[in-house]
């Protein structure tokens, strides 16, 4: 029989400096002697991709989506190989692959690009060789053979689109945090970790801006069975840690009981003095430059848009053009999005209103500007500056 495939990812911070990814190195070849068929997919050393982002806003405050993804994929480039070499050094055969040679076949949508398909034909090859076989997250290429990246965060679905592909056994997402919270641990300390969770809760929780895990990483895991570990680095291989996201969740689990906080905390928003006569054309000038807000208020007077702070160049674009009967205003206030994401948020009031008393009562300063609820989510927009303090107004009330 076959041994089993394992894919393993490991974020930036884990591959930050050479001694970090000499650590990772010997967890990578614990698994490999502990009988595995391993991939390893790594994200760019530290802050490196940051570092790339702001190399090119010295050229250019409107970077071209397709140069950015030809820099931002080198980051990862320099960890594979740094990796594959370390591992080589312990002893065990490796072999490093960026996105394309990977076969990670994506959409054309240059910096925010989906995967569409997996031809993992090299992986495979290797691995029959009993390699070791490392893959630069983040990236794939278009049909039209042109490099792209995956979004902020991506190397986590580059992970489970090839777990998925290669069938493995599990796909284990390591970082610096020892599994899911109930919270943001560096903003609440106090958080609880979470033992287990259904693919779902996990995507609600990843959407409304816990970055522990990419939202599309656990879409994929959903769609295609893929059990899916959050550990901790630094834990030892084999030994029980973490959290488990798969299909049924533990009902007897009291942490699921309760509702988990997340914070999308890169919010830009706009205004438009307009009225319902233009609401099409806003909406077909919006279409034409890419752009899709994450909720809009179309009141009679005025239409009110919340974006991605990361598409703020697409909007910048789009201003020079808006149709004269718009009038937009893009705001300079940065804003947050606060969610507490449980079993249903939409069908019971407590969560809403619990939220909204606790916010009112604790500090006048913090302002609540929209809230939304879903099946899973009850959402506060806040200014970002006070969203760490929201979170634990929340934290304490609410959970
Ligand atoms: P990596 O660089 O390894 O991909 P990330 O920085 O993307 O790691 O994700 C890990 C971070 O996610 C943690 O350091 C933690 O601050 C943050 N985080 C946000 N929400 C949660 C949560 N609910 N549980 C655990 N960590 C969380
Ligand atoms: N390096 C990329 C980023 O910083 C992708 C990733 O780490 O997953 O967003
Ligand atoms: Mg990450």
């Amino acid at each position: 029989m076959q041994q089993p495939i394992l894919v393993q990812k490991y974020g930036g911070s884990s591959v930050a400096d050479p001694q970090r990814l000499k650590q990772v190195a010997e967890r990578v070849v614990a698994a490999y002697r502990q009988g595995y068929r391993v991939v390893v997919v790594v994200s760019a050393m530290g802050d490196s991709t940051d570092h790339l982002m702001t190399l090119a806003r010295g050229m250019t405050s409107h970077p071209h989506r397709r140069e950015l993804d030809m820099l931002l994929s080198a980051g990862e480039r320099i960890s594979m190989a740094l990796l594959s070499m370390a591992i080589q050094e312990l002893g065990c055969e490796a072999i490093s692959f960026t996105g394309s040679q990977s076969g990670i076949l994506t959409n054309d949508r240059h910096f925010d690009a989906r995967i569409i398909e997996v031809r993992p034909i090299r992986i495979q090859d290797e691995l029959e060789r009993g390699k070791i076989v490392i893959v630069a997250g983040f990236q794939g290429m278009s049909y039209k053979r042109e490099i792209t990246t995956l979004g902020r965060g991506g190397s986590d679905t580059t992970a489970v689109a090839l777990a998925a592909a290669l069938g493995a056994e599990a796909c284990e997402i390591c970082s610096d945090v020892d599994g899911i919270y109930e919270a943001d641990p560096r903003v609440i300390p106090e958080a609880q970790q979470i033992a287990s969770l259904s693919y779902e809760e996990m995507e609600a929780l990843s959407r409304a801006g816990a970055k522990v895990l990419h939202a599309d990483a656990v879409a994929w895991a959903r769609q295609n069975q893929v059990a899916l570990y959050a550990r901790s680095t630094s834990s030892t291989f084999g030994e029980p840690s973490g959290t488990l996201i798969r299909r049924d969740r533990d009902l007897e689990d009291d942490n699921l009981m309760r509702p988990a906080i997340a914070c999308m905390n890169d919010l830009c928003w706009m205004t438009l003095d307009t009225t319902p006569e233009h609401h099409g054309k806003v909406a077909a000038w919006w279409k034409t430059f890419h752009l899709t807000p994450l909720w809009s208020h179309w009141n009679p007077n005025a239409v009110q848009s919340f974006f991605r702070r990361d598409d703020e160049d697409l909007l910048q674009r789009a201003l020079a053009h808006a149709p004269p009967e718009t009038h937009p205003t893009l705001h300079n206030t940065p804003m947050a999005c606060i969610s507490l994401v449980g079993q249903n948020m939409s069908r019971d009031p407590q969560w809403l209103s619990r939220g909204m008393e606790a916010l009112a009562a604790a500090d006048p300063d913090i302002l609540v500007y929209q809230t939304h609820t879903d099946a899973l989510r009850a959402s506060f927009i806040v200014e970002a500056e006070h969203q760490a303090r929201a979170q634990q107004i929340l934290y304490a009330s609410c959970l």
